[in-house]
């Protein structure tokens, strides 16, 4: 699964990870399910594999649309890898394993179904099969970004247009068509940017750890941090380089690390490079950023949803020596794999929730928001 990207670049793991606790993966799908604390219900394997079961028709639909596949085939793949994945499923859901011809043998955690499913779309030949929506919503997204700049401005108290930025990094995090629940929601809405950022959930959310995010960076000043962004299109566009910006404003370099490879909506590094020389070009901050160097786009060495940091890529490890602060947004980066993480520098792992079984899990509501403030331990 992994093991492609592995050969093809040596991957490290980040240097900033307590290895020694170091976990990829939040929530156990196995044996973490059941009665919870507080006599809570949690989610089992079956609730698990239903969640990706869930996504088939997405995955489907988009494969079936796919333009770099010959038309006359398009469908008949689209099937095929929905009926591959589904049977992989089927198997994990009844034996707690799966042995499929041309797979390697697979235990269910949230990396090896991100993985799977990944593996059987490229399989029926799909590299990026959610490519064309992605192009789409960075271009719409590009359009309001210059009024997302210009209100954020307006709010000359910092820790408020700081609590605005991450709003917007929280509303941009809806637009994910990996999860069920979000991509029915855009496919009836689109990404509504505004209208999801007016209406986040009230606090406390499911991880609140906002008013120690506003006091922290009151006080404290980073030299340097390293982004993990998630999607295409609002997510990154109106929620991650607002927060870029907002960090060169406050005199720290940003580094943005995006997929080295596709994996269902999120940006990947390529990607993210033509969209930020668009954005520099209309933004002053920005351009200087991108000229002297304190903007950097780099490719995470990643090719999932998800990311263990155990994995990144030289580019990666690099720029990530210096970094005083890590940033992993994204349900898929910031809390189903990470949440958890110790790094020595202070972390801050951010994203929506959108699969009812993880706002299960944290004892949240379904589109809560996770605001995960972590101190680095030297
Ligand atoms: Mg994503």
């Amino acid at each position: 699964m992994l093991a492609h990207a592995d050969r093809a670049i040596a991957l490290q793991p980040l240097p900033q990870i307590v290895l020694s606790e170091y976990q990829a993966g939040t929530f156990d799908y196995v044996s973490g399910s059941g009665d919870g604390p507080e006599g809570r219900n949690l989610p089992t394997l079956r609730d698990w594999i239903e969640v990706f079961r869930a996504s088939i028709p997405q995955f489907r639909h988009r494969a079936a649309t796919d333009i770099s596949i010959p038309e006359a085939e398009r469908k008949e793949r689209a099937t095929k890898f929905a009926q591959t994945y589904e049977a992989i499923l089927k198997q994990l859901e009844e034996n707690g394993e799966a042995d499929v011809p041309g797979f390697r043998h697979v235990t269910p955690s949230c990396i090896s179904l991100c993985a799977l499913r990944e593996e059987c779309l490229r399989k029926q030949g799909y590299e990026d099969v959610f490519a064309t929506v992605k192009a789409e919503e960075n271009e719409k997204a590009l359009a309001l970004l210059p009024g997302v700049l210009r209100d954020l401005d307006a709010i000359t108290d910092h820790s408020q247009r700081l609590e605005m930025v991450l709003r917007g990094v929280f509303a941009g995090n809806i637009f994910d068509l990996g999860a069920a629940s979000s991509a029915d929601l855009f496919s009836t809405n689109g990404a509504a940017f505004e209208s999801t950022r007016a209406n986040i959930l009230p606090r406390p959310w499911a991880v609140d750890d906002m008013d120690a995010v506003l006091q922290v960076w009151e006080r404290k000043h980073y030299s340097k941090a390293l982004l993990f962004v998630d999607n295409a299109g609002s997510d990154v566009v109106l929620g991650m380089l607002p927060l870029a910006r907002e960090l060169l404003q406050r005199g720290t370099a940003v580094v943005l690390a995006a997929n080295s490879r596709p994996a269902i909506n999120d940006i990947t590094a390529d990607e993210l490079r033509g969209v930020v020389a668009r954005a520099a070009a209309e933004d002053k901050i920005l351009g200087r950023a991108v000229d002297e160097g304190a903007l950097k786009v780099v490719p995470s060495g990643n090719d999932q949803p998800v990311i263990d940091l155990r994995k990144v890529s030289p580019e990666v490890i690099s720029e990530a020596g210096d970094a005083d602060l890590v940033v992993l947004e994204g349900m898929g980066r910031g809390i189903e794999t990470n949440l958890h993480a110790q790094l020595t520098v202070d972390s801050l792992k951010l994203g929506m929730i959108k699969h009812k079984e993880v706002a299960q899990m944290l004892n949240g509501r379904l589109y809560d928001c996770v605001c995960k403030y972590t101190e680095g331990r030297p």
